[in-house]
């Protein structure tokens, strides 16, 4: 098998179809042989049973893993790639956001350019909104600061790679997946190449702002340890500080001889330093939440059904 398209999908039942047909005409006569990997990630509409009507009719190699409950686009992608049976696995939407014609050219670009192992298709943001853009901007500055790996700015999940980075990031067991992170760590050779994001097919992007946020929490708390050391920079800063007021205190009172009026100070300093204590035990805490989680090892996604799988 030369390709395999690894497919999350939550609720995308109207989409399903679609997405089927757009593959099955950009790979007409493209002469290699290909497979489709649907994940369906716990959907609560009909996409199961579009996935299996489908199952049933396609001539095209196709596979189905159904999760148990929704467990996530990275988990969905973690499946995928175990089952993927490709010398090349294309990770792309269910929604038709990313056109199938593009995987042609990741598949030409990797086989004429055997050094590189990776093609990444990065989005053209010109028609974003300027908040959101100014937020992306912002969490890749600082990512890209706090941690040992570099992020492609605006690189999506949308790629194609060879069997050995599928393997490399299956080697990966951690139970929050942050996949731009992942795809950094693992390294690989990897060409950069430029697309415009299509407008839905149907139903509604999984995002919202506050996803987005907790998704970038993520993301710098799993791929750097600096905000830990912000802590301790802050805690020594506070004593530092505390130190010098408090000879200043002593010294205006051995030496001009005013009692030092303490009320609005004392209340003014009890609330900095406990804002500033809740606000480190939260990043402590943020890690020790993920050391729990982790060390439950529980199984990244359960599978209720598989079709056209092997085992
Ligand atoms: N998806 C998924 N599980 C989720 C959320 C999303 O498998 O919990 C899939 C979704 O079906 C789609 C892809 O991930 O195929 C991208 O999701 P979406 O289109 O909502 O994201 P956007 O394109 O807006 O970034
Ligand atoms: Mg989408």
């Amino acid at each position: 098998m030369k390709l395999s398209l690894v497919v999350p999908c939550y609720n995308e039942a109207e989409n399903i179809c679609a997405f089927h047909d757009a593959v099955a005409e950009a790979f007409s006569n493209c002469g290699y042989d290909y497979e489709l990997v649907f994940i369906d990630d716990g959907s609560r509409d009909a996409t199961l049973f579009n996935l299996k009507k489908l199952y049933n009719r396609t001539t095209t190699p196709m596979k189905i893993i159904s999760f148990s409950r929704n467990f996530g686009k990275e988990a969905a992608i973690y499946a995928g790639l175990e089952h993927a049976a490709g010398d090349y696995i294309t990770l792309i939407d269910a929604d038709l956001q990313q056109r199938p014609e593009i995987v042609r050219d990741m598949v030409a670009y990797l086989d004429e350019n055997p050094d590189f192992d990776m093609v990444a298709a990065y989005q053209d943001r010109r028609g974003e909104g300027k908040v959101l853009s100014f937020f992306k901007k912002a969490f890749y500055s600082i990512i890209n600061k706090l941690s040992n790996v570099n992020l492609q700015k605006d690189a999506s999940d949308f790629r194609t790679f060879r069997r050995s980075v599928a393997e490399s990031i299956l080697s990966i067991h951690e139970y929050h997946r942050f996949s731009k992170g992942i795809f950094a760590w693992v390294g690989y050779k990897t060409h950069y190449l430029p697309y415009t994001a299509c407008k839905r097919a149907a139903g509604s992007s999984k995002w919202s702002f506050r996803k987005l946020t907790n998704y970038a929490i993520d993301g710098i708390i799993g791929f750097s340890t600096r905000p830990l050391r912000l802590a301790t920079y802050l805690g020594s800063l506070t004593a530092l500080a505390a130190l010098l007021y408090l000879i200043v205190v002593v010294l205006q009172k051995l030496i001009v001889g005013i009692d030092v009026p303490g009320f609005a100070t004392i209340i003014v300093l009890i609330l900095l330093l406990g804002g500033m204590q809740l606000f480190c035990i939260g990043i402590i805490g943020e890690y020790v939440g993920r050391t729990f989680e982790q060390s439950k090892n529980r199984p990244i996604y359960l599978a209720k059904e598989t079709l056209g799988c092997d085992e």
